[in-house]
């Protein structure tokens, strides 16, 4: 079932998504060579708790750890360790939070250091279908529009997009119906209607769109080891059109 969102509840969802947008901003700044993955992870384990949100990953399905954090070639749904970030890597950080009942979720994708040109582009393509994708999310339109936007924009440049794991509705549990996936021909699925909230997250890899599971049961890769994109926003449908809720300080502007 597809939930239509009163205001009150909007108002609420936005609450947890600003909580992880100003996760991510808290973030940035230590996101750097040097850094420890499990550092990053505690940080923002604090900082989310200090605001009177609970972390939404932790303990999701038995996950352990409050961020997804995902180096290179790894996809999504990478495991915080003591692993150290290294110049030249691009990492995923995906964030939710969860206060008075309601979920926030957002990521971004991070470069460490110095990237090769093929890391910049494939970033910077990502959180531009991203905003393509966003900007389809309009009263009439169908959720196949939103995937339609991603896929069509990207492919442009020979990126491929990730099949196994998609966008969805979100509200009151951290994934809800609609599945949002990033790729599809338009006017197909769901109708978007005012009132719905969904987190729309392309996940865009540099070579084949193939991924693979690792043996710890949650760390998704590529097939070929090539690098991967992920950025993600909580939006909600209104009658005047997309509405990011998860904005961090960049689009506040
Ligand atoms: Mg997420
Ligand atoms: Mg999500």
């Amino acid at each position: 079932m597809v939930r239509i969102r009163t205001q009150r509840e909007i108002d609420i969802i936005a609450t947890s998504c600003q909580i992880v947008a100003d996760t991510l901003d808290m973030l940035t700044e230590h996101v750097i060579p040097g850094a420890r993955i499990i550092d990053l992870d505690e940080r923002a384990e604090a900082f989310i708790r200090n605001q009177g949100a609970r972390p939404a990953f932790k303990g999701y399905m038995g996950f352990p750890a409050t961020l997804c954090v995902s180096v290179d070639d790894e996809v999504v749904h990478g495991v915080p360790n003591d692993r150290v970030l290294e110049e030249g890597q691009i990492v995923g950080i995906d964030c939710g939070a969860e206060k008075d009942g309601y979920y926030g979720d957002h990521a971004r994708t991070f470069a460490i250091g110095k990237v090769s040109d093929d890391k910049q582009k494939l970033m910077d393509a990502t959180r531009e279908s991203l905003m393509r994708g966003i900007a389809a999310a309009k009263p009439g339109n169908y959720v196949s529009d939103i995937g339609y936007a991603i896929q069509s924009y990207v492919e442009k440049f020979g990126y491929s997009v990730v099949r196994e794991l998609v966008g969805h509705g979100i509200g009151s549990e951290l994934h809800e119906e609609p599945q949002v996936p990033n790729y599809g021909q338009p006017k197909q699925g769901y109708k978007l209607r005012e009132g719905m909230c969904i987190a729309i997250e392309p996940m865009i890899n540099l070579g084949v769109k193939e991924v693979k599971t690792d043996s710890d049961g949650w760390t998704i890769r590529t097939a070929d080891g090539e690098a991967s994109a992920h950025f993600e926003h909580t939006i909600a449908i209104t009658a005047k059109g997309p509405e990011i809720l998860s904005k961090g300080e960049a689009l506040r502007g």
